[in-house]
């Protein structure tokens, strides 16, 4: 199914990037959501976020202020020039927000991975103009994330957009959700002109790392940043460890070098992609090398066991015409085979003098 992504030009006066889309985590109270708002709006913010209705993985932490908070959000985005934004997860989050007036709304996480969920929200949105964003699912699934921009495209919305938060994995350190980039240039190879938004505060989960993840963001092209800034961090009803004050979001921003390479991103997906498979295949190489070792060990233990020294001519001249010829037929230099088992062929043996200098001394 095809997605007619329009780019953020169409729906948004930002004069260059990123997009930036900033606020609590959850929305506490009329004076917690109007003092942020006041102490972010001399930033380079554009729209104030605030989560009413909280998807928490557990019970009993808490799940929002709910509908009640919608008119803070909006009262502190006319009182201090800012756009609102907010996460709608059911069909009467959808028609309570836009209803108070909130100019964007996102589908979190915790959502996406669910079609159902998106169907319904799909079916809700149908016929409403205001700025449409997908957060990637919490499972590294494209598809998923993909089928999410199809349904809500089919219901006729075309000021879409998608935020990268990063995915659920065993070993995420240090982040709370580790960053999946290949997930992100994927997206923007399928959907080049879909605005895309990267979210470090639930990448990192702590503040130390946001500055890095936000640089990351910018280097690969991304057209925004989705960052959560509370006015008493250390005291937030969710996400704390993550939240930075206004202030602090604003040395962030100042500092982010936002390169003119990232103005291609077709470009720079493609380079990266590249990367990410040149990374891949070099891991491989050094698995094969310690796989390599392991066997030449084994011959090392045989050699050592009927006295034979390590290193014989004949075999090492057959190897070599035979990886040569093998190179050759493959399209590679001679030279440059020859000078790479040169070296592996140099530390094979070492590595069997090694081991047997080990065994005769444990065994004299
Ligand atoms: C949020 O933005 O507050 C949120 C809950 O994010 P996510 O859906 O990425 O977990
Ligand atoms: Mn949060």
């Amino acid at each position: 199914m095809t997605v007619e992504a329009r780019p953020m030009s169409h729906w948004s006066s930002v004069d260059r990037p990123p997009l930036v889309i900033a606020g609590p985590c959850s929305a506490e109270s009329e004076e917690q959501v109007l003092e942020t708002a006041a102490r972010l709006a001399p930033l380079r913010v554009h729209y104030l976020r605030a989560g009413i209705w909280k998807a928490r993985t557990r019970p009993d932490s808490f799940e929002g202020i709910g509908a009640p908070a919608l008119k803070w959000l909006v009262r502190a985005g006319a009182e201090h020039g800012m756009r609102t934004a907010t996460e709608v997860a059911h069909a009467h989050h959808v028609e309570a927000a836009l209803e108070a007036g909130v100019d964007l709304l996102w589908i979190g996480a915790r959502t996406t991975v669910n079609p159902f969920s998106v169907q319904e929200l799909a079916n809700a949105l149908r016929g409403c103009t205001v700025p449409v964003f997908v957060k990637n699912p919490t499972a590294p699934d494209f598809g998923l994330w993909m089928g999410a921009f199809e349904r809500v495209a089919a219901a006729g919305i075309r000021d879409l957009g998608a935020i990268h938060r990063g995915v659920s994995v065993a070993d995420s350190a240090p982040f709370r959700n580790a960053p999946m980039w290949s997930l992100v240039l994927e997206l923007r190879r399928e959907l080049p002109d879909l605005p895309l938004l990267c979210d470090p505060s639930h990448i990192c989960g702590r503040r130390d790392l946001l500055e890095t993840v936000a640089q990351r963001a910018m280097d690969l092209g991304l057209d925004g940043l989705m960052l959560e800034s509370h006015r008493d961090p250390d005291k937030a009803w969710s996400d704390a460890a993550q939240q930075v004050t206004p202030e602090r979001l604003g040395g962030i921003l100042s500092k982010l070098e936002v390169r003119s390479n990232a103005e291609d991103p077709v470009f720079t997906a493609s380079v990266e992609g590249l990367r990410e498979e040149i990374d891949a295949l070099d891991q491989k190489l050094v698995e094969l090398l310690v796989e390599r070792l392991g066997v030449v060990d084994r011959i090392a233990d045989l050699k050592q066991a009927r006295h034979v020294t390590p290193f014989q001519l004949d075999r090492w001249r057959q190897l070599l015409v035979n990886r040569l010829a093998h190179g050759e037929r493959l399209g590679l230099r001679a030279d440059y085979v020859q000078a790479v088992f040169d070296t592996v062929h140099e530390e094979s043996l070492r590595r069997q003098s090694e081991r047997m200098a080990e065994d005769q001394s444990s065994t004299t």
